[in-house]
C-alpha cells in the first residue's frame, strides 16, 4: 500500500510508491502516535479547515453535470473528502463549471461567482468548460470559462469520469495546502 512500519511500534513511514498526500497523513497520524496531541501553527489550522469543507457551488450546463451529480452519489461519495454541493454561492467555497458556457448564460456565471465569499475557487470541469470543446468555434459558445471567472483546476475529459472531478478536487486541496497562506 505505499507504506511500511518502521521500528517504533505504530509508526509508518513513507516509501517511494506513497502517493504525495499520504505523506502529510502519515506525519499527522505520527505525532498524534507520540504525543497524544497535534502542535500547528494558525494557518496550518486554516488550511486544514479549507481543504476539508470545499462546499461546492452547481454550475451544471450540459451533459457534463451528469458525471458532477454522479460524484456525489454513494458510488463515489465525495462528501467523504468534506466537499458538499450547495445551492447558494453565499455558502459555497467552490465553483464546479460542468458543461458548456454559452455567451447568454456567462454573465449569470459571472455574477454567481461574484456573490461568492472570499476565498473561492473554481474547477473547470470538461472539455467545453476548459476550451470551448464540440462548439468551440460555434458563434454562442464561450471558448473556455476562464475568460469568464479564474479557474484553479482544469479536469480534462468529455466527459470527464466522476473519479477524474474527485481527483481534480484533490489536486485543489493540494493547492491550497501548497500555496500555504490565509489570503488567496
Ligand atoms: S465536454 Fe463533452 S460531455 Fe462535457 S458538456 Fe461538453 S460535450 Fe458534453
Amino acid at each position: 500500500m505505499g507504506v511500511e512500519l518502521s521500528a517504533q511500534p505504530g509508526v509508518r513511514v513513507p516509501t517511494e510508491n506513497t502517493p504525495p498526500d499520504q505523506g502529510f497523513f502519515l506525519d499527522l497520524q505520527s505525532e498524534v502516535n507520540d504525543k497524544g496531541f497535534l502542535v500547528t501553527s494558525t494557518e496550518e489550522l486554516f488550511q486544514w479547515a479549507r481543504t476539508g469543507s470545499l462546499w461546492w457551488m452547481t454550475f451544471g450546463l450540459a451533459c457534463c453535470a451528469v458525471e458532477m451529480i454522479h460524484v456525489n452519489m454513494p458510488r463515489y461519495d465525495m462528501e467523504r473528502f468534506g466537499a458538499a454541493p450547495r445551492a447558494s454561492p453565499r455558502q459555497s467555497d467552490v465553483m464546479i463549471v460542468a458543461g458548456t458556457l454559452c455567451n447568454k448564460m456567462a454573465p449569470a456565471l459571472r455574477k454567481v461567482y461574484d456573490q461568492m465569499s472570499e476565498p473561492k475557487y473554481v474547477i473547470s470541469m470538461g472539455s467545453c468548460a476548459n476550451g470551448g470543446g464540440y462548439y468551440h468555434y460555434s458563434y454562442s459558445v464561450v471558448r473556455g470559462c476562464d475568460r469568464i471567472v479564474p479557474v484553479d483546476i482544469y479536469v480534462p475529459g468529455c466527459p470527464p469520469t466522476a473519479e477524474a472531478l474527485l481527483y481534480g478536487v484533490m489536486q485543489l486541496q493540494r493547492k491550497i495546502r501548497r500555496e500555504g497562506t490565509i489570503e488567496r
